[in-house]
């Protein structure tokens, strides 16, 4: 059975990165008919913040990609907090020590700091803790047994770290990028077991993802350089055969392609790169999302599949199950995807549109709520419907509806000083007469036609005074259909308003 995971560190608001992420691993775990799990990677409490843990279950939900089994609800693996599996880790690490492939080192900060500035000094670019500097340091490998077992009785503080092999080529078939080699020289000796008794991000993921049952690793691309560190993990552990299958995805870049899309891209050009608004409690710094930016969950869920990934044709437009039949790990790309804003509106112009009236009404509703208005379904979802070809968002639908609840108290002067003339005075003097002694009903057609032949009567062309009876009913020069808004309007209002204009 496939069964992929998620394994978000708590350290503050997901970012996009991580939600594509959940959600490839979401769709490959449907597509494949297996479980998705979640674990949470809080092993390092110095990076804790409260509700960062809550942020990622909402995200989730919002976009209807919940897991299987999680802190929230468990499966047969539990704990899914690496917190919580603390005195599981312990065991393994010491397994591998006895195996050689571990040691104890006593290292003092201190001494590592001392330790790269010498490294840096002598210009090696990467300082690395590796075979060579290990025999300078104070590890297992370079004191005398007794001397270790004494400082490990007597309480001296000590971590455990991987013993790299000198001369390795360690090689893993991902299955994005194919072949990756790397020569084991390039590798550090990482610490397995802090000082704390905590594990590392290393041998708890590793560890996890075996006693979990992981067939499959997506995971970003940050993470593709400490993947031959858990081959080797897996190689030394004894844990060859089941190892998963990694797939590393292709970063998200800025707008221009130029690096890595960061959180100043979204502040400098004031678009969401976050799924929801967040304040982080340490250090008050605010995130702005997609949910509140008025993205629909379906819409921001089309973008998301689509920043690397695409199904090989010219489809654009797919719900969740679409994505889970068409998706394929195979069709992920190897280069970075830029990060296209536009595209994301697009998405939500297409989803609002395919949402029916009554549905967008409750959006207008409920927004218009706050605003101190009332309105009854009937005339949002009329509202709604002649708006919604024009909006990008929910808001647009009331923003720029507006004047179809509220009189326009202030009339466009760019447009007024253009259209209002003698001939739209008297045209609009002979409608607003026409109307009052109309006994129909008001429809489009009724509406209109009680204009052409308040124009005709005149000997005014219609088409000359259009945009002044827009002006004088609606405030701006543009909009939707006009007799439409007129029937949304209500004759009494309408005659109204034209009074009011004419005054
Ligand atoms: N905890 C890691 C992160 O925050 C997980 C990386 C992985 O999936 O192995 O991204």
């Amino acid at each position: 059975e496939v069964r992929v995971r998620f394994a978000p560190s708590p350290t503050g608001a997901l970012h996009i990165g991580g939600v594509r992420t959940a959600l490839y691993n979401y769709l490959f775990a449907r597509k494949m008919g297996g479980k998705f799990l979640l674990r949470i990677e809080d092993t390092d409490q110095t990076r804790f913040v409260p509700g960062a843990e809550e942020y990622i279950k909402e995200a989730l939900d919002w976009l209807g990609i919940a897991p299987d089994e999680s802190p929230w609800n468990p499966g047969a693996c539990g704990p899914y907090r690496q917190s919580e599996r603390k005195p599981m880790y312990m065991q393994y690490a010491l397994d591998l020590v006895e195996k050689g492939h571990a040691y104890y080192a006593f290292d003092t900060s201190e001494e590592l700091d001392a330790m790269r500035e010498r490294l840096t000094a002598a210009r090696v670019v990467s300082p690395q803790y590796n075979s060579i500097t290990r025999t300078q340091m104070k590890n297992s490998l370079t004191l005398p047994e007794d001397e270790v077992k004494a400082r490990l009785a007597s309480g001296e503080p000590y971590v455990i770290r991987i013993k790299i092999p000198r001369k390795e080529e360690v090689r893993l078939n991902d299955m994005i990028r194919g072949w990756v080699m790397v020569h084991s020289n390039t590798l550090d000796d990482k610490v397995l077991m802090k000082s704390d008794g905590m594990p590392t991000y290393h041998l708890a993921n590793i560890v996890d993802d075996h006693l979990m049952g992981i067939t499959h690793v997506i995971r970003g691309e940050e993470w593709l350089p400490s993947a031959p560190l858990h081959v080797l993990l897996y190689k030394y552990f004894g844990w060859e055969d089941t190892m998963p299958q990694f797939a590393h995805l292709p970063l998200l870049l800025k707008p221009d392609g130029n690096g890595k899309l960061s959180k100043r891209d979204a502040d400098k050009h004031g678009f969401p790169v976050f799924p929801m608004d967040w304040t982080d409690p340490n250090t008050g710094d605010k995130v702005i999302g997609f949910r509140e930016a008025g993205y629909l969950p379906d819409a921001f869920l089309n973008f998301l599949a689509f920043l690397g990934w695409n199904p090989g044709d010219h489809r654009e437009i797919f719900n969740l199950d679409e994505l889970v039949q068409a998706f394929s790990i195979e069709r992920i790309g190897k280069s970075g995807t830029k990060f296209d804003i536009n595209k994301a509106k697009w998405y939500n112009e297409q989803y609002l549109r395919s949402k029916s009236d009554e549905e967008l009404a409750a959006y207008l509703i409920a927004d218009l709520e706050k605003e101190g208005l009332t309105v009854s379904l009937d005339k949002a979802a009329q509202i709604a419907a002649i708006m919604k070809e024009r909006a990008t968002f929910p808001a647009d639908l009331w923003r720029e509806g507006r004047f179809m609840l509220v009189a326009p108290t202030q009339f466009d002067e760019a447009v007024s000083s253009k259209k209002w003339n003698q001939e739209a005075v008297t045209v609009l003097t002979t409608y607003k007469s026409k109307l009052e002694v109309s006994q129909e009903a008001l429809t489009a057609e009724s509406a209109k036609a009680l204009l052409e032949q308040a124009a005709s009567d005149n000997e005014i062309k219609f088409g000359k005074v259009m945009q002044a009876v827009r002006l004088a009913v609606t405030g701006v020069g543009a909009g939707p259909d006009l007799m439409a808004v007129f029937v949304i309007i209500g004759k009494d209002e309408l005659i109204k308003r034209i009074a009011f204009a004419l005054d």
